[in-house]
């Protein structure tokens, strides 16, 4: 029987939050703000968005937790790589990446659809 593709964006999911606890962004939150990559950048790639509450990401997006920008350093490929290989993972599965969508949403997209794949 097939694994349910709620399973599979969970286990993505949660593979992806491992790999992002090393902190390759160097997020930073202090009094002043949030800051990514020791203040390079004033606001993170979350600004702006519906999700983002005051303590951070209130959804489980899964293209957002496999996403990282240019702006993380190439020591960093290490990440890099394990976050494309779930990325591949899910396109295998069938399971969509819609940048800034949770769960509902990402599995509610027609996965035909052009531009809804990739961050
Ligand atoms: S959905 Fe993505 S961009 Fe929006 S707050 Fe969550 S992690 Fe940030
Ligand atoms: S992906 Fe890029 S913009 Fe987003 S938090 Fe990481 S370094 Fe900052």
């Amino acid at each position: 029987m097939p694994i349910p593709r709620e399973d599979i964006y969970d286990a993505l999911y949660q593979a992806g939050k491992k790999i992002l606890e090393s902190n390759p962004c160097n997020i930073q939150t202090s009094a002043a703000g949030t800051t990514c990559h020791g203040g390079k950048l004033p606001n993170c790639c979350c600004v702006g968005c519906k999700h983002l509450g005051p303590t951070g990401c209130t959804v489980e997006s899964l293209a957002c937790k496999l996403h990282l920008c240019y702006m993380v350093p190439k020591d960093k490929d290490a990440q890099f790589i394990a976050l494309r290989l779930l990325k591949e993972t899910a396109r295998l599965h069938g399971v969509p990446l819609l940048a800034r969508g949770d769960k509902d949403q990402t599995l509610g997209v027609d996965k035909n659809r052009s531009g809804c794949w990739e961050m």
